[in-house]
């Protein structure tokens, strides 16, 4: 496999990573021992939420969420189509039914306006959703107090996948604080802001769904004779309560998120100012850049802009080919969710959420990532201009 030579992200890896992960190589416990709990810990305390039940992925976490909130058969979850797969998935692991709520063109995220719209066509015909899951795109959060109004409103959990926005704030506290929500989930995949190399989590201020997570990632299983039924037959002795998965996390990887989060701040700042610097040489480029909101701060996972087909002469097509050509790794996110072959199956169609289908017709991801260099930068808008001039 060959990497691009700038691409869209990538991790950022030193020397103390490397030796977080040997010292655990080393150690009695390769999984669920103290990293696993340190990174739990770790998190917590970054995000100031009450609990982090860590997991091997966060489409996994995702998954426990939503069964920990008594998503099944006959409920619904809704999303939205601009995201990755596992958000919808998530929905359809537990047996329920998913749906979907179009954005906003200006950041990409759920709108509220359309939500509200949704929930009072949904109460007359008798089919309100279980589950909200909100997606902070690129970084930028939702606006969390909008949907939990309505949440309150119409009796629906909340479960943000914050996959890209772990390092952002919102209202002045940092994403992941739950504030607004019940759970919120966080990835740790390498292109994402810190990483485990595979990894991800689900934040909470309520123990009672933490242990609940904490039993469903392992088995549905417990030793603790407080829940057990009956007398425990042994010191040996552990009790299934319930159908559980194998979702846990290494404390391999447990130690490699250990030692990323030390610098979450730092990557943040310099994907905040890469950021910046793009939008101060694109912005008489004729290119829609990325929104900004008074409401919070992007942990940047993604820069995207929407490519400009009438004034660059291109299609967003060629413009991709181009840049790929010259070893610029750009990429789109997303291919709505509800447009692939899989949800077309399940009826849905073309046209109904004409936003999200209006973004991902135009929009073009920007290689954004800590290491990346101002000379690379350069590179890419150099690249950029002469498809633009043309
Ligand atoms: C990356 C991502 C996920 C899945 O994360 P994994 O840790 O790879 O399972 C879920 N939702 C969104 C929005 C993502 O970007």
């Amino acid at each position: 496999m060959t990497a691009p030579l700038i691409p869209y992200g990538r991790q950022a890896i030193e020397q103390e990573d490397i030796d977080a992960v040997v010292s655990v190589l080393r150690s009695d416990f390769l999984t669920q021992g103290p990293a696993v709990a340190q990174f739990e810990r770790v998190l917590a305390e970054y995000c100031s939420a009450r609990r982090a039940v860590a997991m091997n992925s966060a489409t996994s976490a995702l998954h426990i969420a939503c069964l920990a909130l008594g998503l099944g058969p006959g409920d619904w979850l809704w999303t939205t189509p601009n995201t990755f797969l596992a958000s919808a998935y998530a929905g359809l692991f537990c047996g329920a039914e998913v749906d979907f709520v179009d954005i906003d063109l200006r950041t990409g995220n759920m709108s509220v306006d359309a939500l509200a719209a949704k929930l009072e066509a949904a109460e007359q015909a008798g089919h309100l959703p279980k589950i909200v899951m909100p997606v902070h795109f690129s970084g930028l959060s939702c606006d969390m107090k909008g949907i939990r109004a309505l949440g309150d409103r119409y009796g629906f959990r909340i479960v943000e996948d914050a996959a890209h926005a772990i390092g952002g704030t919102y209202l002045d506290g940092p994403v992941g604080d739950c504030r607004f929500s019940d759970v919120t989930v966080f990835s740790f995949h390498p292109v994402k802001v810190v990483t485990s190399a595979e990894g991800g989590a689900a934040m909470t201020n309520d123990d009672g769904l933490a242990d609940r997570m904490c039993r469903l990632r392992s088995h549905g299983s417990t030793r603790d004779p407080a829940l057990m039924q009956g007398e425990p037959d042994g010191p040996w002795d552990y009790q299934a309560l319930e159908v559980g998965w194998n979702y846990r996390m290494t404390d391999v990887h447990a130690a490699l998120g250990v030692s990323q989060m030390k610098r979450l701040d730092k990557y943040v700042s310099r994907r905040t100012q890469l950021a910046d610097r793009y939008d101060r040489v694109l912005a008489n480029s004729g290119l829609t850049l990325p929104a900004r909101d008074a409401s919070g701060k992007s942990a940047w996972h993604l820069y995207t802009v929407g490519w400009n087909e009438e004034a660059s002469g291109i299609s967003r097509r060629e413009a991709f080919e181009r840049l790929r050509e010259s070893g610029i790794g750009v990429q789109v996110h997303y291919i709505p969710v509800h447009m692939q072959p899989l949800f077309q199956a399940r009826g849905f169609r073309a046209g109904q959420f004409p936003n999200a289908e209006a973004h991902y017709a135009r929009t073009l991801t920007l290689p954004l990532y800590a290491t990346l260099t101002e000379d690379q930068q350069d590179t890419v808008v150099t690249r950029l201009n002469e498809l633009l001039r043309r």
